[in-house]
């Protein structure tokens, strides 16, 4: 009794010490200062958002479709050629995506385990009737983030609605466990590989590192072993053995998980390239390879809403493709000839009808209203245009919100909604191992942005309330 008595006396004093110790380190004002530098809180809206019940559960009941489109299109080599030829002319960075991807296919590749962890993200297209048209944005099929973040989130308005008083509303919100799903698929190609390691490759400086880390924390519980390397990391260390597998900083690498590398800026110098190419040429399981990376691409998402071209990839699936189908915005191809003179035509009459995308990741590269027209002039006559697809705008009924962000002012606004939908897949060779659909993201941003993420520092995360 006494040396029990004895723990919870030095088990208290321990505590006490570490609560001061905290308080020392939270509360001193130098401490904050710097701590604040480097850390700051996830931006978030004040409430969750209302989203009609029914167009909610149309984006989770998709995703499994569009996990396998995703997969079937990466295993089409011929079709990513076709697709991406007048891109591919004009744009230098899917080019040397491309390139990989030739090289792959000329030397075969290595690995039949395929590992997709792609988030589907659609808008409203809403008319005045009150009516809710679910209208997908563009699959992101390397480094879809905030599936770590969105498992929290639900928990924040829960507590934000019952401190409202709100306490119906707040047993409404919906649990959201994304980063467990995809660790789910993480963990299986792991599986299927044999004991090593999982790389995260990341940015040289990680502003979303805690996004990771919650994918990272259920890996660890399953005793698996992770590592976050950068590319030069990869380039200085790593090299491939007899049997092509991947070993950086002197560890064997099962499973390459791309948090960055979606972007031409991430590629600072001609060795980081070299070791995408060492990554895809090995035997690990990279997520994505290099073909499901060009199956995400926006000129691919303009091809896929040509009649039957859906049906090319799931020839007995027709509820798949109405599914799907009933998910596509007007899209629409600036390729020399009649039809992209005539899209083009219709764009500089109608500028406000469409947004003009060319092919980039990570928000803030879009062009909107009167910079279609200067954009569109200035390329119409060459071939750099096919660099750029069109799409219809779609147009949510903005509501209103607080937009939560340190050092932004607090102010109510009108706020325009997108949902994201995150599927985690695993192939082998010819066998779907596990086809998911593993949560849900809201993100929320002020209807004055047009473009833009929570990474680029538009959006914020929010949660659906399903009305
Ligand atoms: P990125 O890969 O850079 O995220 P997106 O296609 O998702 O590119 O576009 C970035 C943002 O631009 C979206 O999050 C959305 O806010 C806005 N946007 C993109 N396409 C449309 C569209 N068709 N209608 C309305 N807004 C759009
Ligand atoms: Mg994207
Ligand atoms: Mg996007």
């Amino acid at each position: 009794c006494l040396i029990f008595l004895g723990n919870v006396v030095r088990d208290i004093k321990v505590l006490v010490y570490l609560i001061y110790s905290m308080s020392e380190f939270l509360f001193s004002p130098l401490n904050n200062f710097f701590f604040l530098q480097l850390v700051s809180y996830a931006p978030f809206t004040l409430f969750p958002t209302p989203v009609p019940k029914a167009v909610f559960h149309q984006a989770l009941a998709v995703q499994t479709f569009y996990n396998t489109l995703v997969d079937k299109i990466s295993q089409d080599s011929e079709f990513l050629q076709e697709a991406l030829a007048s891109t591919i002319a004009v744009d230098d960075f899917t080019a040397r995506l491309f390139k990989i991807h030739q090289m792959i296919l000329k030397e075969g590749k290595s690995q039949d385990i395929v590992l997709g962890l792609n988030r589907s993200d659609y808008m409203l297209d809403q008319g005045g009737d009150g009516t809710s048209s679910l209208k997908q944005i563009e699959i992101n099929t390397i480094a879809a983030s905030f599936g770590g973040l969105s498992s929290r989130t639900p928990d924040v308005h829960r507590l934000v609605l019952t401190v409202a008083g709100r306490k119906e509303e707040s047993q409404q919100i919906l649990d959201n466990n994304p980063a467990a799903g995809l660790a789910r698929g993480i963990a299986k190609a792991w599986e299927l590989y044999g004991a090593a390691v999982v790389m995260f490759l990341v940015e040289e400086s990680q502003r979303n590192i805690f996004d990771h880390r919650f994918v990272e924390n259920e890996l660890w519980k399953r005793g698996m072993r992770t590592i976050r390397k950068r590319f030069d990391h990869v380039s200085k260390t790593g090299f491939l053995d007899k049997e092509k597998r991947l070993f950086v900083d002197g560890q064997e690498v099962a499973v390459v998980y791309f948090r960055n590398g979606y972007m031409p800026q991430n590629y600072i110098s001609e060795q980081a390239w070299d070791a995408r190419l060492l990554m895809e040429r090995s035997l690990a399981v990279k997520c994505p390879d290099i073909n499901t990376h060009l199956a995400g691409t926006k000129k691919v998402q303009q091809v896929l809403a040509k009649p039957g071209v859906l049906e090319r990839f799931l020839p007995d699936h027709p509820e798949a493709v109405q599914q799907i189908r009933a998910t596509f915005a007007g899209l629409y191809t600036l390729d020399m000839g009649a039809e992209g003179d005539k899209n083009i035509a219709m764009a500089l009459a109608t500028p406000d009808r469409f947004v003009l995308k060319p092919q980039r990741e990570g928000g803030g590269n879009n062009i909107y209203g009167t910079e279609i027209c200067q954009v569109l002039e200035a390329v119409k006559e060459s071939s750099e245009r096919t660099a750029y697809i069109l799409m219809d705008k779609i147009q949510p009924t903005p509501q209103q919100n607080y937009l939560l962000r340190r050092d932004a002012p607090l102010k109510i606004s009108d706020c325009l909604s997108e949902l994201g939908v995150f599927g985690t897949y695993v192939r082998q060779g010819t066998h779907m191992v596990m086809n998911e659909c593993v949560g849900h993201l809201l993100r929320t941003k002020s209807s004055e942005h047009q473009d833009g993420g929570v990474a680029a520092g538009v959006a914020v995360l929010d949660n659906p309330l399903l009305i």
